[in-house]
């Protein structure tokens, strides 16, 4: 197990969470060769860092690339990366079952996160599954409705009243102190087990544009990590252009990007009606944003109103997805209207996470009333 800092390049031979300055430290990989199997997991099985425990797997990854119809109005060709069929219903699970798999190898017997969220449900869903005790910690303003969503798996949900911004640091030092593995937004095991939705896309397109909702930046950088390997170990030529997508009301990243800043700052005030990717201070900030430039990649910031048209859109064809998921098809939109994008080009958008878990925030449609006496005019 190699671990290195990929700010300033220190490296590590133990599992730790984060370099000495600060920053995420992430998996070296030593070879990398596809195998014949079923999952995933074992179709690349090189490619991960820890052995998955398939006996505790629930199903997580091997989820399906939609074509969609949305592409013809925008003239590219657009493929939907359908995470919400994950058994906890986001890409959340294939990081947790990687990082549990780990833990449990470790010997821990209790495991944690920091989220309310769909990392808090894919947590308390994964330690039950692997029968690891589990402590949640939640922000103060975390809505009942949402806590029960997690609670209902098990384990301890915990309210800590405080500057939850603290929380990620503070998690990781007194995990270490009291033997609870933290598995956060950006742990190495978690973003290398989202190497898995590159790999599947590859199995399937060769994508030009690669779309990708960022908060931690956990996500971007195992998206990206997995289009990397798969190029240094021969199997893709190019690597696609990715794009990271943020929402306006809170997009450190893409601001940072934008002024050309080394770091990204603090984004006060934060308001977007896209929870799942409001990180106002994300953990993986500047590896994200090392990486844009290195690649020259993009970073894309879209508006509420853009992005319940976006999510408004995809319903209507089949797939309900939160506000989060759908920021990647509102960026499609304006990269497309600035000319950013061929004619013709293979897109994939990452549909992250369901819409069932935000449910009270969506529009429906119109519902009309009959009384069954007139149901013969009714369906005419
Ligand atoms: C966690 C999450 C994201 C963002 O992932 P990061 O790794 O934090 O960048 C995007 N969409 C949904 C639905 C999520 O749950
Ligand atoms: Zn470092």
């Amino acid at each position: 197990m190699r671990l290195k800092c990929p700010i300033c390049g220190r490296e590590y031979d133990g599992p730790v969470q984060r370099c000495e300055c600060n920053e995420p430290v992430e998996f070296e990989l030593l070879r990398g060769e596809p195998y014949i199997g079923k999952t995933v997991w074992e179709r690349f099985y090189d490619f991960w860092p820890v052995e998955p425990a398939l006996e505790f797997s629930l199903g997580e990854g091997d989820t399906p690339l939609v074509k969609s119809k949305i592409g013809g109005e925008l003239g590219v060709r657009l493929y939907l990366k359908n995470e919400t069929v994950n058994p906890t219903w986001s890409f959340k699970d294939r990081g947790t079952f990687l990082a549990m798999s780990y833990a449990l190898k470790a010997g821990y017997k209790t495991v944690g996160t920091v989220s309310t969220g769909n990392m808090a449900a894919s947590v308390s869903a994964y330690a039950s599954r692997f029968g690891l005790n589990a402590k949640i910690l939640v922000s103060e303003s975390a809505s009942n409705e949402k806590l029960k969503a997690v609670s209902v798996y098990g384990g301890d949900v915990i309210r800590v009243k405080g500057d939850y911004g603290r929380l990620y640091f503070e998690s990781l030092k007194l995990g270490e102190s009291l033997g609870i593995y933290f598995v956060n937004s950006d742990n190495p095991f978690r973003v290398e087990g989202y190497k898995g939705i590159a790999f599947e896309i590859a199995e399937e397109v060769t994508p030009d544009y690669v779309l990708i909702p960022t908060s931690s930046g956990g996500l971007f950088r195992g998206v990206a990590k997995g289009f990397i390997e798969l190029k240094e170990s021969g199997l893709i030529e190019e690597l696609p252009t990715l794009v990271a997508v943020q929402a306006e009301g809170c997009s450190p990243i893409c601001r940072a990007f934008k002024e050309g800043k080394e770091k990204i700052e603090r984004f006060e005030r934060p308001k977007t009606i896209a929870k799942a990717i409001a990180n106002p201070y994300p953990p993986s900030g500047n590896a994200v944003l090392k990486l844009l430039r290195e690649f020259d990649w993009l970073c894309v910031a879209v508006s509420d109103n853009e992005i319940r048209e976006a999510q408004r859109k995809l319903a209507r064809e089949g797939l309900f997805v939160q506000p989060a998921s759908a920021t990647g098809i509102a960026a499609l939109r304006k990269l497309v209207e600035n000319g950013r994008t061929e004619e013709g080009a293979k897109v994939v958008s990452i549909l992250t996470g369901s819409g069932l878990r935000t449910l009270s925030q969506a529009k429906g449609g119109t519902i009309r009333e009959c009384p069954l006496e007139s149901l013969e005019n009714c369906l005419r």
